[in-house]
């Protein structure tokens, strides 16, 4: 796919809250690729990494196309983490020359990766120019990353947060309600609560699990090895969660999977959020959208 000359390689996967950057690929699909829920790259394509001329092309393209005006840039696919400390460094340095009015740099980064980089590679990072990381948390008990396969340990994303904010980067977590099944539901949120409160990223951010085709964790769904939670008992997960924080960030849930829209800074919304929770508790599960949505 081309815009503005642009070269893009595979499905295109952002935060919400990148929408307003300019998207610029460092990675093609996710180095990992393992996890039970998630359907972006299962189809391909294999994970690689650009070559850093055809990056710095794409960001000089970008520059003739968009100006000097461009605020923030993200660098896409899953994981751009995990290329080269050097190559990463000369690339978000390069875009901030390019882009003098440049406020923020971004990539996906998962727990595992930024540990194996360790605190002197991302200072290094960030002294170029990285400014913020989004990492799937998803959970904080380890049988529920296990059974999502998701690569990490709590301790490791616990360490891997501590190391992003001691660099000088802002965190961006991504907490995903219902993941532990009803199973596990108190086991996910006392897990996740210990996490967060011993990283205290700044910004936490909510979604509810929606089961996505192609994926292992839909397998596990219809054969009943899974149970996915009610509204309600998500909105019980999203009170407790947000009940036992004792952070300073921001609590967001910026995604269409939620039912219930809530935004607030700890610890000050605390009790406003949770009286938006309660409120939401009140209402009949029909009222919320399907639980389940299998053809999507
Ligand atoms: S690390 Fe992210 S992109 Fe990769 S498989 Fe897991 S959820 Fe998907």
């Amino acid at each position: 796919m081309e815009r503005y000359g642009l070269r893009y390689e595979g499905p295109i996967y952002r935060p919400p809250s990148e929408a307003q950057s300019l998207l610029i690929q460092a990675t093609i699909g996710c180095p990992w690729n393992k996890c039970t829920f998630c359907m972006v790259y299962k189809n391909g394509p294999r994970f690689s990494i650009r070559p850093v001329d055809d990056i710095k092309d794409d960001i000089t393209r970008a520059r003739k196309a968009l100006g000097i005006g461009v605020r923030m840039v993200f660098f896409p696919s899953g994981n751009t983490i995990i290329m080269k400390t050097g190559d990463l460094a000369e690339i978000c340095r390069f875009t901030k020359e390019t882009f003098p009015h440049l406020e923020r740099i971004t990539v996906y980064g998962s727990a595992q990766y930024v540990v194996r980089k360790g605190f002197d590679d991302m200072k290094s990072i960030a002294s170029a120019g990285l400014s913020r990381i989004h990492m799937g948390l998803e959970s904080g008990d380890a049988q529920v990353l296990e059974r999502m396969r998701k690569g990490s340990t709590p301790e490791q994303q616990v360490e891997a947060g501590r190391i992003i904010m001691d660099s000088g980067i802002e965190l961006s977590e991504y907490v995903v309600l219902g993941l532990g099944g009803k199973d596990r539901t108190k086991e996910h949120v006392s897990g996740t609560l210990d996490v967060l409160n011993r990283t205290d990223p700044d910004f936490i951010r909510l979604r509810t699990l929606l089961p996505k085709i192609n994926t292992p964790l839909l397998e596990d769904i219809d054969s009943g090895k899974f149970e996915l939670l009610s509204p309600h008992e998500v909105l019980r997960e999203t009170y407790d969660i947000i009940s036992g924080l004792d952070v300073t960030g921001l609590l967001i849930s910026d995604h269409y999977t939620n039912y219930i829209n809530v935004k607030g800074k700890m610890p000050e919304d605390k009790e406003r959020m949770l009286k938006d929770v309660w409120k939401a508790m009140k209402k009949p599960e029909t009222s919320f959208r399907k639980m389940y949505v299998g053809d999507e």
